[in-house]
């Protein structure tokens, strides 16, 4: 029997119902067995504060799917030195004994329309399927535009599956909640609440440990509490 990885990967800073639903979609829509949420490293040139540290989101993506059985967090991408591409991400997955053809990398329709700026682009596609759900204000058409070239490896739904061996593009035409974690940055960051984004642990945590809220104790990565 074939076994179907879903592979989430993201900043998820912080993860948000967004996140949640998109993987759920994909899921559903493809037969996935697990889904691994994969939190990129700090990006080595930060914005600046208050976004939180990879342990925060690790810690965050942990509690969000806690309960949700077949969600799993990986800390494959924070374990290896310097930044993660996603080709280098599938790669450790190959050498842990998955198959290109097993592994369904997941992305919203927002970071599909980038998918010619990465790192190893066309041969990443080779890596894994790729499932491109649609995200509230981006089409997956919209998203596919930007890259005619890949039309041919495009599939409708989990019927046009793969012939042994090669990998795949499929589309998920969900509804998933018009969520961004900018959206959430910008709410804590003026007293807002999150309740309506983020599942309850997640705010739970988000509030104990002051993240995103700028603070002369806990705003700053220098300090000893920092967030
Ligand atoms: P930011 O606003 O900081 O960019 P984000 O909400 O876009 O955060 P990311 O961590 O950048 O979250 O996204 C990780 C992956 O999840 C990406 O592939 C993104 O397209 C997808 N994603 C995030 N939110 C949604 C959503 N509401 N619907 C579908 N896909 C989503
Ligand atoms: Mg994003």
């Amino acid at each position: 029997m074939t076994r179907r990885l879903g592979v989430v990967g993201g900043t998820f800073d912080p993860i948000h119902f967004g996140h949640l639903d998109a993987a759920e979609a994909a899921r559903s829509a493809l037969s996935l067995d697990e889904v691994l949420f994969v939190p990129s490293h700090d990006p080595p040139h930060r914005p600046v504060d208050p976004h939180a540290t990879a342990f925060h989101r690790f810690a965050l993506v942990a509690l969000a799917i806690d309960g949700r059985p077949g969600f799993r967090v990986s800390d494959l991408e924070l374990r290896r030195p310097g930044s993660s591409y996603t080709a280098d991400t599938l790669r450790s997955l190959h050498g842990a004994g998955w198959r290109p053809g097993e592994l369904y990398f997941v992305l919203g329709a927002d970071a599909f329309a980038e998918i010619a700026t990465w790192r190893e682009f066309p041969g990443v596609l080779g890596g894994a399927h790729f499932v491109v759900v649609a995200r509230p204000g981006v089409t997956i058409d919209e998203a596919l535009a930007r890259t005619p070239e890949l039309q041919p490896r495009v599939r409708a739904g989990a019927a046009g599956v793969a012939t042994a061996g090669t990998t795949a593009i499929f589309r998920v035409e969900a509804r998933t909640r018009d969520v961004s974690s900018t959206t959430i940055r910008a709410r804590l960051a003026a007293g807002q609440p999150i309740d309506d984004l983020v599942p309850a642990a997640v705010a739970r945590h988000i509030a104990a440990h002051d993240l995103y809220v700028e603070s002369s104790l806990h705003g700053h990565s220098k300090d000893i509490q920092g967030s």
